[in-house]
């Protein structure tokens, strides 16, 4: 049972996982009469013991905002309509299917953002409805975000999601590039409560040092803080490889009989001494051959970096040398290293090989990027929507995003969605982005919904299953966030607006269960008819997860491994099961062609050569801007509740004193920042916590547009940081977005 009733009261408890970031906290939610009345930290979580932050504090505040969406809206003659499902569906056959039938499949794009990470629905269900709409232009947050870091994995390790955590908990040394955990909560590594887990790594005698142009929270925090220069970051990864391979240090340890290519990673580093990099990274030689040794020497080390090392300009190859450097000195696939997760609704593979890692399948129609991971770079998703010929994006279909505030050139975003033939959003918000929707679709609230978090169990820092079923019944007019993009792809796939998705629901769990039966060999094979049954009062994302666990690593195999997983036993453990902690996974989790980890993999040893062309590049001669991130913000999708944007404003540039000084700029006073694409008014914090020459601004903010209908983020609206950040400006081997190291002119 996840909840008990004192029936006198009418009180109950239930415990749920929270979705707002990737640390997947346990939440206790007091409900009084069938509402919840406080959120507080589950104490007997099995992974986040009681913490939590203010933003999973604000779940109910989320669930029962009278500004979210509950039931679809369709724009008539300028103005919003509420009508019935059947209806807004039927709006969007009517609005899609003549635009592709005259132009081609194509011409309709799909635009997934961040929260599609925390939901089931999202991370199940989309991607039938990718392959219903079969188009070439399908976009998602991955390219404002961690694309450079899937590169690295499915290059290196032969699958994109191939991605190791550092082992904090158990870790000696720890060296943070670019990621800020102490307000962030972690990326790309979950753990609940990386403040407490960073305070328990310096009791226990570790070292934690942290990278980063500002004096971030997690900077104060670490012994040691490097103020590197913006873009700083693979000048210090090579020059820190450099020192390994000058002193013989390198010691790949038990993986020495799992790599390749290590003779032509010593030649390339060749050019990146401490010294002739100083210039471009800001950092001591001196404190380059200190650093290198010490994670050399260490009983164990995790090198980890996130958005300030992967929005860059060369974020493909950071992350790439993040990993190096942990091969190098021993300490990927080693406890207290860099880990493998082994999720409990994944097979765990014991066989090394398979058919290794491409990108660039298909280009974008009018810059010729090239795909990665079966989607476009958002950095291009204006071209393709206002350059006329051939396949252009005259629809768009938005799912859980706001990308005319979350990509870079925000105001041509804007003007690019304006200008659609037709839109749909998937989203419970009228956001600067929905508000140019034709139809809008929202999907049940947070508390009505089922939980498990597919994403960030492949990343956790411990092996976790939690499963949370809705703390409050969904209301019957209310639909899932599964059943709108079943009822989608079944509109794609000729099945018409009315169709049922119950029926596409059933059509994809039986494709599953097929794969996995008709394997020969397999200790499931032919049994089809025994596995649906067994699943059988189950629907939905539900049912998918209850097949994965079974068949993954901890999974009872329907009967052949008596006491694994299910989900009906997952459902036993209201606070969660603790799998173990990370344990070495190679050989067996790669799968390059050689199934050895390829440490020298041909587009990284190309995009050296370009690294190698910049290292004599002049200084800008402007300031340059990078973002932050705040405890109490996730990207812009919490924006309308109270208690996280009031109290001081916090969208405010940080300026150094001597720039400020330099630029007659007053601390509290509005100044102007302009780049190449945009200009903004923003207030200006006066402070020695930034590097000189570079000024911060968080994102997020910038919500105060005609048409949105979001109290309280229109009162707090702050501004906008990606009017100034570039299209034009991306790594070009991931096609990510540079967010971060933009020239900017700041006057007062
Ligand atoms: S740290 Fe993340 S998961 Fe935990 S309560 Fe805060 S928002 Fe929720």
């Amino acid at each position: 049972m996840t909840s008990h009733r004192n029936e006198t009261e009418k009180l109950r408890i239930a415990y749920r996982t929270c979705p707002f970031c990737e640390a997947t906290c346990g939440l206790e939610i007091a409900l009084q009469d069938g509402r919840a009345v406080t959120v507080k930290g589950d104490k007997d979580d099995v992974f986040s013991k009681g913490y939590l932050c203010p933003k999973g504090a604000a779940l109910a505040d989320l669930h029962y905002d009278p500004d979210r969406l509950r039931h679809p809206l369709i724009k008539r003659n300028g103005h919003w309509v509420e009508v019935g499902w059947d209806e807004a569906f039927a709006a969007v056959e009517s609005g899609l299917i003549p635009l592709m039938d005259t132009y081609g499949r194509d011409t309709v794009g799909v635009y997934a953002g961040n929260p599609c990470s925390h939901t089931m629905a999202g991370a199940l269900c989309l991607r039938p409805l990718f392959k219903a709409l079969r188009s070439r232009n399908i976009f998602s947050a991955s390219t404002v975000d961690q694309m450079p870091k899937h590169v690295s994995s499915g290059l290196m390790f032969g699958h994109p999601g191939t991605i190791p955590v550092p082992d904090i908990d158990r870790t000696h040394f720890l060296l943070i590039l670019g990621a800020d955990p102490m307000e962030s909560n972690g990326s790309l590594a979950t753990a609940p409560d990386w403040p407490g887990r960073l305070r328990a790594l310096k009791r226990r005698g570790g070292k934690l040092v942290v990278v980063d142009p500002r004096a971030s929270r997690t900077a104060k925090l670490a012994h040691e803080h490097l103020r590197i220069k913006p873009g700083g970051d693979p000048f210090l990864l090579m020059a820190l490889t450099w020192v390994l391979f000058e002193e013989d240090r390198v010691n790949p340890g038990r993986l020495s009989d799992h790599i390749i290519g290590l003779d032509a990673v010593r030649d390339l580093c060749r050019p990146f001494s401490p010294e002739a990099v100083e210039r471009r990274s800001g950092i001591d030689p001196s404190i380059v051959y200190r650093t290198a040794r010490e994670l050399a020497s260490a009983p164990s080390a995790a090198v980890y970096g996130r958005m300030g090392t992967s929005t860059v300009e060369f974020g493909a190859l950071n992350q790439w040398l993040i990993d190096m450097v942990n091969i190098l000195t021993g300490n990927l696939d080693r406890p207290g290293g860099a880990m493998f997760p082994s999720p409990a609704h994944m097979p765990r593979r014991n066989r090394p090989g398979g058919k290794g890692w491409t990108l660039g399948r298909w280009k974008s129609r009018v810059k010729g990027l090239h795909e990665v991971m079966g989607e476009l770079p958002v950095c291009t998703l204006c071209d393709e929507i206002e350059t006329p010929g051939e396949g252009q994006v005259r629809a768009l279909i938005t799912v859980a995003s706001n990308p005319v505030i979350a990509l870079p050139n925000s105001a041509r975003v804007d003007r690019a969605l304006a200008g659609l033939d037709f839109m749909v959003s998937v989203d419970f918000y009228l956001n600067a982005s929905t508000r140019h929707a034709h139809v809008i679709l929202p999907p049940t609230g947070p508390l009505s919904t089922s939980q498990y978090d597919f994403s960030f169990y492949n990343l956790s820092v411990r092996n976790i299953a939690n499963y949370s079923p809705p703390v409050i019944p969904k209301p019957n007019d209310e639909m899932d966030k599964w059943e709108i993009l079943y009822r989608l792809a079944m509109i794609f796939s000729g099945q018409g607006a009315s169709a049922n998705a119950a029926q596409m629901d059933d059509f994809i769990i039986r494709m599953m269960v097929d794969g996995l039966a008709e394997k020969e060999g397999s200790p499931l094979f032919g049994k089809q008819t025994e596995i649906l049954q067994a699943m059988k009062d189950l629907r939905g994302p539900d049912r998918m997860l209850d097949l994965m666990l079974r068949t993954g690593a901890y999974g009872d195999g329907f009967g052949l491994n008596h006491g694994g997983l299910s989900l009906s036993r997952l459902k036993e453990h209201p606070h969660g099961m603790d799998l173990g902690p990370l344990e070495p996974r190679i050989p067996g989790i790669l799968r390059t062609t050689s199934g050895k980890i390829d440490l020298a993999p041909h587009p990284m040893v190309q995009d050296v050569q370009r690294l190698i062309e910049v290292i004599n590049r002049p200084e800008p001669s402007s300031l340059v801007l990078v973002g932050r991130r705040h405890l109490r913000t996730n990207n812009s999708w919490m924006a309308n509740i109270s208690s996280l944007v009031s109290g001081p404003p916090r969208c405010v540039l940080l300026v150094h004193p001597e720039d400020a000084s330099r630029l007659g700029l007053e601390g509290g006073a509005a100044v102007e920042v302009k780049s190449r694409v945009g200009r903004i008014a923003v207030p200006v914090e006066i402070t020695t916590d930034i590097r000189p020459g570079v000024v911060s601004l968080p994102h997020g903010w910038g919500h105060d547009l005609t048409g949105v209908r979001m109290g309280v983020a229109m009162t707090h609206g702050g501004v906008n940081s990606n009017i100034l950040s570039d299209d034009e400006c991306f790594d070009p081997l991931s096609n990510n977005a540079v967010l971060n190291g933009i020239p900017v002119e700041v006057s007062a």
